[in-house]
């Protein structure tokens, strides 16, 4: 029997590095029980997910997408798991965040010309479809990449830190919805509302963070990701205690995203089906 799960990963559809197909053949290979693909703002790769596993019938799959909203203070990400992808008003919310993406990404690389780190959008598209990607979600991960294969930088964390990382000086915000509209859009999709990695929010403190997810509860948050490659034991812990105060789902997923985040590997940390439950389990891979 199969015990463990990810439910959050990224293919070429958005920046990842795998194809779709080869997300779901890893997962199988690490015979995972289920895995969900979360690109971000698209569910281009669903299809082609959907299908791969198909061939494994050991493994559920799960179509996923993964948000940004506005937010409060450092990211913050929701996860739609179990959507269906047909959902108009999501489809309307994915395709917002992507010509957002349209709007923002040439003025990163302009800011960038003017601070000596010239490459042109050419360059950044290139590193996306060079894996075989469309190039519909282009993401500061492409923007890194791009800047180190030109040798501005040594490596993509490199490029965070001088360039594009928030506060950096080629940072250029893109708009985003609020956070009720985005998690309505998912639960309209048939989705599960899942606030992604609560430690990227930034919260100086528990008081904080418990305060914001209860005002996401409010507009219809119904999970929590309590297990994620960036959470230490300790962040974990905490998660874990709200979710069970506050009546939330907890899930748990590595961020997979291939060469591009090769620190993180599919499946880890591990999360068992046990610790999802009975209700997610049925609801999402029931
Ligand atoms: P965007 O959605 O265009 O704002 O780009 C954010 C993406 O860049 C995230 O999904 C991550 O994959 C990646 N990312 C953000 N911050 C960092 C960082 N400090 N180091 C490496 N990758 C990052
Ligand atoms: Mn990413
Ligand atoms: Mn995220
Ligand atoms: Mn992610």
């Amino acid at each position: 029997m199969r015990r463990f799960v990810d439910l959050h990963t990224h293919s070429t559809a958005s920046d990842g590095t795998l194809s779709p197909r080869e997300v779901v053949r890893l997962a199988e290979a690490k015979r995972l029980a289920a895995v969900a693909l979360t690109d971000h703002d698209t569910t281009e790769g669903l299809a082609e997910a959907r299908a791969a596993a198909r061939e494994f019938p050991a493994l559920r799959f799960v179509p996923g997408i993964e948000v940004s909203a506005q937010p409060p203070s450092g990211t913050l990400h929701i996860l739609g798991l179990g959507i269906d992808e047909k959902g108009a008003s999501l489809q309307k919310l994915a395709e917002f965040l992507r010509s957002a993406r349209r709007e923002r990404n040439p003025k990163i690389v302009a800011k960038l010309k003017e601070l000596g780190a010239g490459l042109d959008m050419d360059d950044v598209l290139a590193v996306a479809t060079a894996r075989g990607g469309r190039g519909s979600v282009i993401s500061r991960m492409h923007i890194a990449e791009a800047l180190s294969l030109k040798g501005h930088v040594k490596n993509i964390s490199e490029a965070f830190k001088r360039y594009i990382g928030r506060g950096a000086p080629a940072y250029v915000e893109r708009q985003r919805l609020t956070p009720r509209e985005t998690i309505a859009a998912i639960r309209s999709a048939g989705g599960l509302a899942v606030l992604a990695h609560p430690a990227q929010l930034n919260c100086g403190n528990r008081a904080e963070l418990e305060r914001i997810v209860r005002e996401l509860i409010r507009a219809g948050l119904e999970g929590i990701e309590v297990y994620h490659s960036d959470h230490s034991p300790l962040q974990t812990r905490m998660y874990l205690d709200m979710a069970r105060r506050l009546g939330l789902g907890a899930t748990g997923g590595s961020d997979f995203h291939g060469a591009a985040k090769p620190h993180v590997r599919i499946g880890s940390p591990k999360v068992s089906l046990a610790a999802l439950g009975e209700e997610l389990v049925g609801r999402l891979l029931g």
